[in-house]
């Protein structure tokens, strides 16, 4: 058989290369610790789960689920959205579900690119916005995210011939991997930018709940505009440590939003209702959850700002994210220092190159370690050598 060229162009998804250094190291003995993915290791809090088995007993929710989700699904997003950031958007025009925001992230290309358009795409970055890209046949243009910016885009510095090309720009804060936060400011540039260029924006913030220091980082659907010129994706798998069952959202411009539910319901059937009740349970419940697993990250935050310090790598404490995003000391690549510490301390870290070529010189350390472990780990690289 003959694959098609986008397969045969793929690179692996850097957290499968991860996954498999991982299970080599352990198959010969060692004790792996990984501070290199963000998957939250606190278990989703007990009345989500209880509202999900529940459901799962009822028959009605072991039949095929609809592509745009339970009506009460979409309304306890407007709700959970106007009691959080107070906007409120139409749950029928303006919220559709996904099979977790990845899900979304990667099908909306198709909804936005043509063979040939471009996608601005910040770099580092999650990598599935440029591959949602290319899936659809497009290009994307990076847009650096350097330090000495805050790492945020410089979008004056995106030549009109770029920009005129541009169907979609994709941003994403509080920032995956750099941790870096926006203010109402930037999201006002954006949206002018856009209109400006009519181009589409897709701003992903599954971090918005996961911040520290009494910092609540914004809604890119809060500046004034947002709706006309994008969506925002959302997810539980970060805010009510969800990762597994697979549960995320998008809100914002009607538009996006049906064209997204046109390509979803050609291809896919829904989350499964039982999920979909547990997210509502999620959203409408009790939110203490959401401080107390903060509470958490942040001493962990602290610990690992501790140690970094001490071995030579410099960071900001990041006020958001699930990461820290260090610079690793100089001499070093950011694949050599992760070599280092897997050699040396049998720890593992996520090379910053593995988020475009801006994220060489750092590395990315995870907030989801279990205290136990994490302290272990980083005791580890207390020892390191210079
Ligand atoms: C975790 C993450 C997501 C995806 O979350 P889902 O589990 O698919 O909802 C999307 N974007 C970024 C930047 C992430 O870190």
């Amino acid at each position: 058989m003959r694959l098609a060229r986008r397969i045969e162009k793929l690179p692996s998804y850097l957290f499968v290369e991860i996954s498999r250094k991982i299970a080599e190291k352990r198959a010969q003995g060692e004790d792996v610790i990984s501070l290199a993915i963000g998957d939250p290791d606190i278990p989703t809090p007990a009345h989500i789960i209880e509202t999900l088995c529940e459901a799962a007993h009822n028959p009605d929710n072991h039949r095929y689920p609809e592509t745009d989700g339970l009506p009460q699904l979409r309304k306890a997003v407007s709700g959970w959205y106007e009691r959080r950031f107070g906007i409120t958007f139409d749950p029928d025009r303006e919220v559709l579900p996904l099979i977790g925001s990845k899900e979304g992230i990667g099908h909306i290309a198709l909804c936005l690119v043509d063979p040939g358009d471009l996608a601005l795409v910040t770099d580092p970055g999650y990598p599935v916005y440029s591959m949602g890209t290319l899936f659809a046949g497009g290009e994307c243009y990076s847009l650096p995210l350097l330090e000495e910016n805050e790492f945020l885009p410089d979008l004056d510095a995106v030549p009109s011939g770029v920009a005129k090309k541009a169907k979609v720009l994709w941003i994403n804060y509080p920032n995956n991997p750099t941790s870096a936060t926006a203010d109402s400011d930037f999201f006002d540039r954006v949206v002018a930018f856009a209109g400006k260029h009519e181009i589409a924006v897709c701003h992903d913030a599954p971090y918005t709940e996961v911040a520290f220091d009494g910092y609540r980082p914004r809604s890119f659907m809060q500046a004034r505009g947002a709706r006309d010129v994008g969506v925002e994706f959302h997810s539980l798998s970060k805010s009510y440590n969800m990762t597994g069952w697979r549960i995320g959202m998008v809100v914002g411009s009607p538009v996006l939003v049906d064209a997204l539910a046109r390509v979803k319901s050609n291809l896919d059937s829904g989350i499964p209702q039982a999920i979909q009740h547990a997210g509502v349970a999620a959203l409408q419940g009790n939110q203490d959850c959401i401080s107390e697993h903060n509470s958490i990250y942040e001493r962990r935050r602290d610990l690992i700002m501790d140690t970094i310090k001490k071995i030579g790598l410099t960071a900001s404490p990041p006020r958001a994210s699930l990461y820290v995003w260090a610079r690793v000391p100089k001499g070093y690549t950011s694949a050599g220092y992760c070599s280092k510490l897997l050699d040396e301390a049998a720890v593992i870290v996520t090379p910053g190159s593995g988020y475009g070529k801006y994220g060489e010189g750092y590395i990315r350390i995870s907030l989801t370690t279990p205290d136990e472990r994490l302290e272990e780990g980083l005791a580890r690289m207390k020892r390191l050598s210079p």
